[in-house]
């Protein structure tokens, strides 16, 4: 049978991801990865959650043995409402502006449903989280495609493209600016203060929303805390946040906080998707969070990884800091820096080069809807040892060494 005759036009067009392929070889013997962006498993509180869990299948199995609203549970719902009425100051969320999620990853994908069409326009930043450019690729939406400076997007570029938008009559057709706020991934780099304000001023000016992606948010090693820019402007932001990083992303919980017009269609299409999110794991994550202090429990994640950027940063001065033309990123939080090579060198062709020197990175191009700088790589620094991350770093050095030889 010729099967790809049936398939619809995005499936036909979906490719395998790239970070999946190349991660194949990342538990050969002796690789050192920068590649893979996943939580230290050590950091899971599993001893608590494993009695949680007990507790609640055998006291709780009339919940979450069953079949769950689409809205989520209830109980979750007010323990993440308390949350970010405690550390963000957010105290006006009622149910009706929110909806769980089977992690964020399934909200970016139901916000595309939800709110583009072929004909939309989105502004995303380049580089861009990869999971939003293949959620938003699906609808095959027009890009504009906002370059990614140290503090966030660059607002002159988009307001310069919503300009001509508007000349070219198109302006309504733009739905929303995707950003993510603290320490993006892949780039590792935070929007300021100033900047959240500015892109409210032109997000009302424009008259389009803002899709606000944290995940990271509360893995800030250092530097101020920021508003969220759902709090600057409630009526016209989605925001979204995770338990991934903060308690296990093996639980696939996610929530959309937002207006409640929009959540309600982002409810109504997940109903479509999945009827529910899992009762179990929300029941779960909910006792956690009732039960402990989020914020108390990730702070020797937080140290942890505090560490380890700090070694990568010492590690990429003493490998790197003498390639002329090199620049990286310095996260104050988050899992990633984001190095950018001279413009002769292409990280994808270097990659053979480093698998053979045993240490692994992200190219660049994954990361890109339109044509990516090639001289690019994402580099995680959340799972290696600290002398894995010297020795990494020499081994990226000396492929680099020979692929500018070559
Ligand atoms: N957004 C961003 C920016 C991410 O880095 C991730 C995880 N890699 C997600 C969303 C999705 O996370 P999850 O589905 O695990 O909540």
């Amino acid at each position: 049978m010729n099967y790809e005759s049936k398939l619809s036009c995005v499936a036909r067009g979906i490719k395998s991801s790239i970070i999946r392929e190349l991660l194949k070889v990342a538990n050969d013997p002796g690789m050192i990865s920068f590649g893979g962006g996943v939580p230290d498993p050590d950091t899971f509180p599993r001893h608590k959650m494993a009695e949680i869990a007990k507790d609640i299948i055998e006291n709780e199995y009339k919940f979450v043995l069953q079949y769950g609203t689409t809205e989520g549970d209830q109980e979750l719902m007010q323990g993440y409402i308390d949350l970010l009425k405690k550390y963000e100051n957010i105290d006006w969320l009622n149910y009706d502006n929110m909806v769980i999620t089977v992690g964020s990853q399934q909200a970016l994908y139901l916000i595309g449903i939800t709110l583009l069409d072929e004909e939309s326009y989105c502004a995303v930043s380049r580089p861009i989280y990869l999971g939003a450019a293949s959620a938003f690729v699906q609808r095959n939406p027009h890009f504009i495609n906002v370059p990614l400076l140290k503090d966030g997007i660059d607002l002159d570029y988009l307001e310069n493209e919503l300009e001509k938008l508007k000349k070219e009559g198109n302006i309504d057709k733009f739905k929303f600016t995707y950003v993510v706020s603290n320490f993006h991934n892949p780039a590792g780099v935070s929007m300021g203060l100033e900047k959240r304000k500015k892109l409210v001023e032109l997000a009302k000016k424009y008259d389009f929303l803002i899709i606000e992606d944290d995940p990271y948010g509360a893995l800030r090693f250092e530097g101020e805390k920021v508003d969220t820019i759902y709090s600057l402007a409630p009526d016209r932001t989605i925001l979204l946040n995770t338990f991934s990083k903060v308690l296990s992303p093996g639980l696939r919980l996610g929530v959309v906080i937002g207006p409640k017009e929009i959540v309600r269609r982002v409810t109504m299409v997940k109903q479509a998707a999945d009827l529910a999110t899992p009762s179990l794991t929300q029941r779960l994550a909910a006792k956690f969070i009732n039960e402990n202090d989020l914020m108390e429990e990730i702070k020797p994640t937080i140290k942890l990884y505090r560490e380890k950027k700090d070694s990568m940063m010492k590690a990429m001065k003493k490998h790197l800091g003498d390639i002329k033309g090199i620049d990286w990123t310095y996260p104050e939080g988050g899992l990633f820096t984001w190095v950018t090579l001279p413009k002769e060198f292409d990280t994808m062709e270097m990659f053979e080069i480093a698998k053979k020197e045993k240490v692994l990175y992200i190219p660049g191009v994954a990361f890109y809807v339109d044509e990516p700088d090639k001289n690019t790589m994402r580099i995680s620094f959340c799972l290696p040892t600290h002398e894995e991350i010297d020795e990494g770093m020499k081994r990226l050095r000396n492929s680099i060494n020979k692929y500018a030889e070559q």
